[in-house]
């Protein structure tokens, strides 16, 4: 389906569940999130009918998210049944991979042929940090395990915090010369609850490829990021700003929370909801959240922070 500035709408992100096993503080506050009550969140049954209802409007690609998608008990479910909706091409997820030792294998049988693996840092002491309770180590065996269960793509997502990783842009790169996957660096957003960050955390995109001369450019592979690559490296490297350089005219998106609220816009307080709808109600609550789609998210600073109301955790990126 178009929408009222002729984008196509083609990808749904569909977070399910708020919780995560870390506490990284760009997302979610440190004690973790007020827990919703059990009968506010979408149950499986309603996520596959509105992946149903997202599909018969014309959206091909989803994407699982969070929180933290791993930890929800009915994730392998959740991914088989969504493969299996008609219309659906392709089922990718987004994880910070630490669960991925156990559920790499159940993951790539259910369906999903692509992970985003997000890895901020290679310092132990780093990870912590950002984190707040995650180790380095298992993040690092999520992304080799993965790599051996065979995924079609597997991408790493760092977000670049000034003051924080920018020195590691150059061995976060390196990864793409040690393993098949790419790098991306995603400028970090000011959301509402993110406030650990002043305004010397938000750098942009550009830092990189000042950084790394040798970059070579490539060509776009139809998603958000500008695509550099390293000489002999197995991957590319991304750069992702929304911040800097927004690429709201390409937008394809649509996203889903995991209490039921479509949300035409990221960084946009405006939510349609389809909990406890039947699949008819549902399309016609995507119909009204794909044409209430704002045309640009609008300015984003240290000053200007995001309109979404929600913490990064409660959306899914
Ligand atoms: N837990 C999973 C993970 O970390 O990959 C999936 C959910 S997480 C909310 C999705 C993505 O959003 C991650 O790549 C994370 O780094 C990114 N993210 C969270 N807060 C952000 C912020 N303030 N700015 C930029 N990216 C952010
Ligand atoms: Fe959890 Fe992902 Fe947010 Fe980190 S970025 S706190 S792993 S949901």
């Amino acid at each position: 389906m178009l929408d009222n500035f002729g984008r196509e709408i083609t990808y749904m992100r569909m977070s399910v569940t708020e919780l995560c096993n870390l506490r990284c503080r760009y997302c979610m506050p440190e004690d973790g999130v007020c827990k919703k009550a059990h009968e506010q969140m979408l149950t499986e049954d309603e996520m596959i009918n509105a992946v149903r209802a997202a599909s018969s409007l014309g959206v091909k690609k989803l994407r699982i998210t969070g929180g933290e998608p791993l930890v929800k008990k009915n994730i392998v479910s959740i991914c088989a049944r969504s493969a299996a909706v008609n219309g659906i091409n392709e089922v990718c997820l987004t994880t910070n991979g630490t669960l991925l030792p156990k559920l790499a294998k159940p993951l790539k049988d259910a369906g999903v042929k692509r992970l985003n693996i997000s890895l901020d840092t290679l310092s132990e002491e780093k990870y912590r940090y950002i984190s707040r309770v995650g180790e380095l180590k298992d993040a690092l065996t999520g992304i080799e395990t993965a790599l051996e269960t065979g995924f079609e793509k597997i991408k790493l997502n760092a977000v670049l915090i000034g003051g924080f990783n920018d020195c590691e842009i150059s061995e976060l790169a390196a990864l793409t010369k040690k393993w098949p996957v790419d790098v991306r660096f995603i400028e970090l957003m000011p959301m509402y609850d993110s406030g650990d960050f002043g305004s010397e955390a938000f750098i942009p995109y550009t830092v990189v490829t000042d950084r790394l001369p040798e970059l070579t450019e490539q060509n776009a592979d139809g998603g958000v990021a500008r695509l550099y690559r390293l000489p002999d490296a197995k991957g590319n490297i991304g750069l992702i700003s929304p911040v800097s350089a927004h690429f709201c005219a390409q937008c394809s998106r649509i996203r889903l929370t995991a209490d039921g609220k479509i949300k035409p816009c990221l960084h946009s307080g405006a939510e349609y909801s389809v909990k406890g709808l039947d699949l008819e109600g549902m399309r016609t609550q995507f119909e009204r959240a794909i044409l209430a789609k704002p045309k640009w998210h609008g300015e984003l600073d240290a000053v200007n922070r995001s309109h979404a109301g929600r913490n990064m955790n409660e959306i899914g990126g």
